[in-house]
């Protein structure tokens, strides 16, 4: 239940679609939000990065910070691009200067941030990829982590539910006797 709570599922068969859902998702985002985008290599985390950089407004083409650990983007807010993978020690992080990042009025994006959770503050919405059945295919989850995210639950599964595979959570908790068919008021 407490899964259910906090996560939403959503599916993506191509990557056009991963990056319009980043986008719908950069729509609702706020100075100094947290997004850890966790996966394997080829899940999609900077793809998902490029389509939310682009609902924000970047123009510059985001690519995978390999050789930099942190880069940044001019959008609508900032667009704070961190990749930990390299990442081989948790004192390392402290170089990466997370809290002046989150502090600047912008939006920060962790590939592999899951590595480095003892690290993060307690508000941040990690988004994981993996891999579905065909080639294109990912299954896409989002888990709201902490008291910023979980207000906006509602807003949250309203931006994703192009890709939603059930319907928006709540919806269904209409309450007892609504069940069946809708719109149905005939005695039966
Ligand atoms: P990561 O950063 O997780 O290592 P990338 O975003 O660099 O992954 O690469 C993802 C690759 O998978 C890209 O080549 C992209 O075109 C491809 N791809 C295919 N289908 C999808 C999808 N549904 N969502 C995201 N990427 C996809
Ligand atoms: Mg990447």
């Amino acid at each position: 239940m407490s899964e259910n709570a906090t996560t939403l599922t959503t599916r993506t068969a191509s990557v056009d679609q991963t990056k319009a859902l980043a986008a719908a998702l950069a729509g609702l985002v706020r100075p100094g939000d947290l997004l850890l985008l966790a996966g394997d290599l080829g899940a999609g985390k900077t793809a998902f990065a490029q389509g939310f950089g682009a609902g924000l407004g970047v123009t510059e083409p985001i690519t995978s910070p390999t050789f930099t650990l942190a880069q940044e983007y001019a959008g609508r807010l900032p667009v704070h691009h961190l990749d930990v993978y390299r990442l081989d020690q948790l004192a390392e992080v402290a170089e990466l200067g997370l809290a002046e990042l989150l502090d600047d009025g912008g939006v920060v994006l962790i590939e592999w941030g899951d590595v480095i959770l003892p690290v993060l503050p307690a508000d941040y919405l990690e988004v994981r990829l993996t891999f579905g059945d065909g080639d294109d295919d990912r299954h896409i989850t989002l888990r709201r982590v902490g008291p910023s995210w979980s207000a906006r639950r509602r807003l949250l599964a309203e931006a994703v539910a192009p890709w939603t595979a059930e319907p928006v959570d709540g919806v269904d908790a209409a309450g007892p006797g609504g069940a069946g068919h809708a719109g149905g008021s005939g005695p039966c």
